[in-house]
């Protein structure tokens, strides 16, 4: 019953209704069960140590699993989303807010941590789940504004001229009907110091139908410079759907930027690394950070050794045109900026 409840204010916030556009229908019906992901892609329920009892629950896009390569029990993209027993090992060092978030909380819906720039978590909801998220334990229903709140949040960008960037995420904005953009979107707009609005999200790669014609206008239309960076991990992920998805947001001139986290098992190889950022570039978009894992707890077998970043960094370097490398960088908590991690020590 509570169920029931959550899901209809869910799809309220969504925006959807009898007319829901296939995107809406994509997230209504993403893979939330194991042993259903193992069967689709030909695997036995005993081929991988699923963990069934994760609050942070399996998520994943049907159009996602389509790429995922069949019985391959090691495929870099169902490696990204299946829970495995592995989570529940806790390690020293990993922590739920990995980068001292609740501290850049400063009013609901609003974290504040670098000159210049605030992000705001539009929604907590997803359309898929990372099983390395450094927001995977982020108590999203006590930070998150409702829309009587975000006030707050527009009254303390206001009051701060430095603030010229302001950042949609969440959990994933792109996750929120039109409506509810738009409705951001103008009261970002309505402050004269903020001239660059950036959108963080997995949507466009996950359900690339999300990058619909009203989106578009939405993006266009507005006195703001717009720019989207994507999260995409391997080039696996982007099939000519996302490529096409992609086209027009470029021929507008939004600016799409990629960040891939460093993930053990998954993308920890120059040649899948050099791959990702050749298939990025050819489909227009620019591979901007290459991010170490946030600690954060339940992910520490994603963890690539330093010593190895370095040598992978070098490697890298030598291997592709500067523009193709991504800024290799960690992020420290409560530091200035993000800690650039190379070949050559910051
Ligand atoms: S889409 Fe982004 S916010 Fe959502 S689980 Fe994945 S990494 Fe986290």
């Amino acid at each position: 019953m509570k169920g029931a409840m959550i899901a209809r204010s869910l799809a309220k916030w969504q925006g959807e209704d009898a007319q829901a556009e296939p995107w809406q229908g994509a997230l209504r019906t993403v893979i939330r069960d194991g042993d259903e992901l193992l069967k689709l892609l030909g695997l036995s329920p005993q081929a991988l140590a699923i963990d069934r009892r994760q609050a942070f629950s399996l998520r994943v896009p049907r159009a996602f699993v389509a790429r995922m390569r069949p019985a391959t029990p090691d495929d870099p993209l169902l490696r990204q989303v299946l829970p495995l027993l592995a989570e529940s090992t806790s390690q020293p060092g990993f922590g739920c807010d990995p980068l001292a978030e609740a501290e850049a909380n400063k009013v609901p819906g609003l974290i504040h941590k670098f000159h210049g720039r605030v992000l705001l978590i539009v929604t907590g909801h997803c359309g898929i789940h990372c099983r390395y998220c450094f927001r995977r334990h982020f108590p999203y229903a006590a930070r998150q504004a409702s829309r009587a709140d975000w006030s707050q949040a527009f009254d303390y960008i206001r009051r701060d001229a430095s603030i010229s960037e302001v950042i949609l995420s969440g959990g994933d904005p792109l996750a929120v009907a039109d409506r509810h953009l738009q409705w951001m979107v103008g009261q970002i707009e309505a402050i004269p110091q903020v001239s660059r609005l950036r959108i963080h999200s997995r949507l466009p790669v996950v359900i690339p139908q999300r990058i619909t014609p009203a989106l578009l206008s939405l993006l266009t239309d507005t006195r703001l410079q717009v720019s989207l960076v994507l999260h995409v991990n391997h080039a696996q992920e982007l099939d000519d759907s996302v490529a096409a998805a992609l086209k027009p947001l470029r021929h507008a001139g939004i600016a799409l930027l990629n960040q891939t986290v460093l993930l053990a098992g998954i993308n920890d190889d120059v040649e899948v690394l050099a791959d990702l950022s050749e298939r990025l570039f050819a489909i227009g978009v620019l591979p901007y950070y290459l991010h170490l894992l946030d600690h954060v707890q339940g992910a520490a077998h994603f963890e690539v050794a330093e010593q190895s970043v370095r040598a992978l960094h070098e490697a890298l370097l030598a291997r592709l045109p500067g523009y193709l490398v991504p800024r290799f960088v960690r992020e420290v908590a409560y530091a200035a900026s993000k800690i650039p991690v190379g070949s050559v020590a910051p």
